[in-house]
């Protein structure tokens, strides 16, 4: 046999190995539309083998689009993709996952710091009646009965902690609810808060001990990680307390803008920008208040018109209105006060009347 043939040989065996794999996952995952994905991809590997290894294989093998669901932020959420979903529905959980399942296209953003001059701005595309829809956006939430309210970032501190211990525990608690739900954020801080949650001590345990601690928040593995060399950096740098100024706080491990952003103002009392997670993306985009495709791009398109002052509370009124009505899928728009100031709203409830679904969700 030639030198040819046994390389064909040789790169057949590699690419039943990868079919195997891809099969192996495909029968362990309960979601169809994983499974779908599966088919599209061996039609992609008997094109391209090399394609497929560079893009299509790290989505199967690390973050499967199962293990992104299990990470979605309510149980209701789910819950309703659990039961099988309509079209439009499908195309927003979609668009959720790969947002999700796609670091490496988080990678190349790049982060601005700096606060624009309000007189600097320009090109400002101020959205009508966004006054309006903010105060109905208030009413539905002042009962503020959602779980951000009770177990939010800034409710995981020990009250009584020591201020610069208090801010490491703030700190702390947003790498942790990345990608993860609020009470399971929560519980995992009690757990630290009792094991002792100070920068020494953090030190001094184990990744496996602090894995324990932390688990199930999604993630957990990489944290424990993050979370060590975060803390190592700041003993180390910050005697022990964390940087004050957004630049900095991003240049920790684990540390995205959002993160930055909010702990700014729950740690240090300073507004820096607006902290802008999948609630606030997803929902800022349904109300027409920005077209975007990331939420750093709807941070940068939010602060180019909305009021300063309203920054902070904009964050927290949209996170819990999306854990509460205007969820990722079934968003309750025929209650929603804003049903006929909003795009998504007024497109989805007329084509529930004519029995359609809606092509496009958001
Ligand atoms: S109308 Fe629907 S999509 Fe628009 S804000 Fe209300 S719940 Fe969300």
């Amino acid at each position: 046999m030639n030198i040819k043939g046994i390389l064909v040989i040789s790169r057949n065996i590699h690419f039943s190995k990868i079919m195997r794999k891809a099969k192996v996952e495909a029968a362990s995952s309960k979601d169809k539309r994983v499974t779908r994905n599966k088919t599209t991809v061996e039609e992609k590997i008997s094109v391209d083998l090399s394609t497929f290894k560079k893009k299509v294989k790290p989505k199967l093998s690390k973050h499967t689009a199962f293990e992104v669901i299990e990470t979605l932020e309510t149980a209701q959420d789910i819950e309703n993709i659990e039961v099988k979903q309509e079209h439009a529905e499908e195309v927003a959980i979609k668009q959720e996952i790969e947002y999700k399942i796609s670091p490496q296209k988080r990678k190349h953003i790049k982060i601005e710091y700096d606060i624009k001059n309000e007189e600097t701005k320009k090109n400002r595309n101020i959205p009508c009646n966004w006054e309006q829809v903010l105060d109905n956006l208030r009413e539905m939430r002042k009962d503020a009965d959602a779980p951000v309210d009770s177990m939010g970032c800034n409710k995981c501190h020990d009250d009584d902690a020591l201020p610069k211990v208090q801010r490491y525990q703030q700190l702390l608690a947003l790498m942790l609810s990345s990608q993860t739900k609020d009470q399971v954020t929560y519980a995992a801080m009690g757990r630290l808060k009792e094991h002792g949650c100070t920068v020494e001590n953090i030190n001094s345990t184990s990744d496996e001990v602090l894995g324990k601690l932390i688990y199930p928040v999604g993630f957990w593995k990489s944290k424990v990680k993050y979370i060590k060399k975060t803390t190592e950096i700041l003993q180390k740098e910050y005697d022990g307390d964390i940087p004050d100024t957004v630049e900095k706080l991003c240049k920790l491990p684990g540390v995205g803008p959002k993160m930055a952003h909010i702990c700014m103002k729950t740690s240090w009392g300073l507004v820096t920008g607006i902290g802008v997670d999948t609630h606030v993306h997803r929902i800022s985009n349904r109300l027409g208040w920005v077209n975007t495709k990331t939420p750093e791009e709807t941070r940068k398109a939010l602060e180019d018109w909305l009021p300063q002052e309203l920054w902070s509370e904009v964050n927290h009124l949209l996170v819990g209105f999306g854990q509460q009505i205007c969820q990722p899928i079934k968003a309750q728009c025929a209650t929603c006060l804003n049903h006929e100031l909003c795009p998504y709203g007024i497109k989805y409830i007329k084509n529930e009347l004519k029995g359609k679904h809606i092509k496009k969700g958001n």
